[in-house]
């Protein structure tokens, strides 16, 4: 297009006046976005437009399509096994990737998997990862490749070549109030995950107090956007939509979330974690081709848990990357401890009605295990452990939560707030469904 035929103001007027954008539009925005030729001021205007009006599933295609490109884009042709990833939208106590992708690799389908940090109070899969000694989130695309050939997993960090546009445009999201758009964090997700180029991708979409979207209507139209453009660009693609009013298992915080994954991995672990990663691993594999239908996935999963093949997986991903591989036997030996450890006994007998994740989840961040600027150092081995979870019945002084902190008086300072997490009833709470 040349430079005459491109007016950027008039593009803006008309997705502020509710017209959809043309392809062409779209892919000429963001390509003189991504080097710089379009400022910033004419993006935040375009995106607080999109904020308002939305985009049909064509425009967030072809929005996604054009930052996917603004990139290197991977590729696993000549790989062995399929290739399939999965992809959440942030939770507390979120550590479902680092059990599910060895996991899945153990049941022979490649898992390449590009996570993130923390955003705010949720917890991100490469802080928790690099909890473990020497382990290594930023390797280049040939290395990559090549412990995802071997080993048939690894979880690495977005590069900086990875969709350079989403990352601009989110930084400018960020700074604009205009995060919660349902096209934008599409084609954010997508941008990154297509460029990734796993055939297969599964979508955990978070719904409830510590999650973005907190109605299930909203969740709902954020996986069929999902949907709509990962199958719209030619993938397989699945999504749950699933509860974060309370954490995750029974841990939260990043050396602690390790060691939880490791008990998963070992077939143990909490009843819900366990049921989570099952839950999502089975579309990984039947639209894989790697197990004829949901039943027989289940089995083959739970057969390599009990084997001990998908920590054996764990262990050599881990140790591909540079980490301490004993992680896989002794945790508690290889992972940062806390010096202070508290437990926050219950003030009187009953049922747990509610384990807040926005409340649990501020308290790690407290702690020291989130970040409250972007440049922040985050502390691998503060958090808590031994969550009572919701339905569960309680005795007077028995912990409802356990603090690990840098220091007795950080720990006995978030008494107050990990108790206010908690309500407790007389009469009997049926636990809250997981799947929605
Ligand atoms: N995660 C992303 O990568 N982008 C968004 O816009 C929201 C969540």
């Amino acid at each position: 297009m040349n430079d005459d035929d491109f007016v950027p103001q008039w593009i803006i007027e008309r997705k502020r006046d509710g017209a959809a954008l043309d392809e062409a539009d779209i892919r000429e925005w963001i390509a003189r976005y991504a080097d710089g030729r379009l400022p910033d001021y004419q993006m935040a205007a375009l995106a607080m437009a999109i904020y308002f009006r939305g985009m049909t599933p064509a425009e967030t295609l072809a929005l996604t399509d054009a930052m996917m490109r603004s990139g290197d884009l991977l590729s696993w042709d000549g790989l062995s096994r399929p290739t399939a990833d999965k992809h959440s939208t942030g939770g507390i106590g979120d550590k479902l990737s680092i059990p599910l992708a060895p996991l899945v690799a153990s049941c022979g389908v490649a898992v390449p998997m590009i996570s993130g940090r923390g955003l705010g109070i949720t917890g991100g899969t490469l802080d928790k990862l690099e909890s473990i000694p020497g382990y290594d989130t930023r390797l280049d695309n040939a290395r990559f490749r090549e412990v995802v050939d071997r080993v048939g997993c690894s979880i690495i960090g977005q590069t900086d070549r990875l969709a350079p546009a989403d990352r601009k445009l989110y930084a400018l999201r960020d700074v604009t109030g205009t995060v919660p758009s349902i096209p934008l964090i599409t084609a954010s997700i997508l941008s990154k995950k297509l460029a990734e180029g796993a055939a297969t991708l599964v979508f955990d979409v978070k719904c409830g107090a510590g999650a973005f979207m907190k109605t299930p209507a909203d969740a709902r139209a954020l996986a069929d956007s999902l949907l709509a453009v990962a199958r719209g660009a030619g993938r397989r693609a699945e999504a749950l939509v699933t509860a974060m009013d309370q954490p995750i298992g029974r841990a939260a915080g990043n050396a602690l979330e390790i060691a939880e994954s490791v008990e998963l991995l070992r077939g143990g672990g909490p009843a819900d974690a366990r049921e989570l990663t099952l839950r999502l691993a089975v579309p990984m594999l039947t639209l894989s081709g790697a197990a004829p239908d949901g039943a027989a996935a289940r089995a083959l999963l739970e057969a390599k848990l009990s084997s001990g093949a998908a920590l054996e997986t764990f262990a050599r991903m881990v140790e591909a990357q540079g980490g301490d591989a004993r992680v896989a036997e002794a945790p508690e030996k290889v992972l940062p401890q806390a010096p202070a450890i508290l437990d926050v006994p219950a003030p009187r007998a009953g049922f747990v009605a509610r384990a807040d994740a926005d409340g649990i989840g501020r308290a790690v961040l407290l702690l020291g295990g989130g970040r409250r600027a972007v440049t922040d150092a985050i502390d691998p081995a503060v958090g808590v452990s031994g969550l009572r979870k919701a339905g569960e019945a309680v005795a007077a002084g028995e912990p409802l939560l356990r603090l690990h902190a840098r220091t007795r008086a950080e720990a006995e300072a978030l008494v107050p707030q990990a108790l206010a997490a908690f309500d407790l009833s007389d009469a009997p709470v049926a636990p809250p469904p997981l799947v929605l």
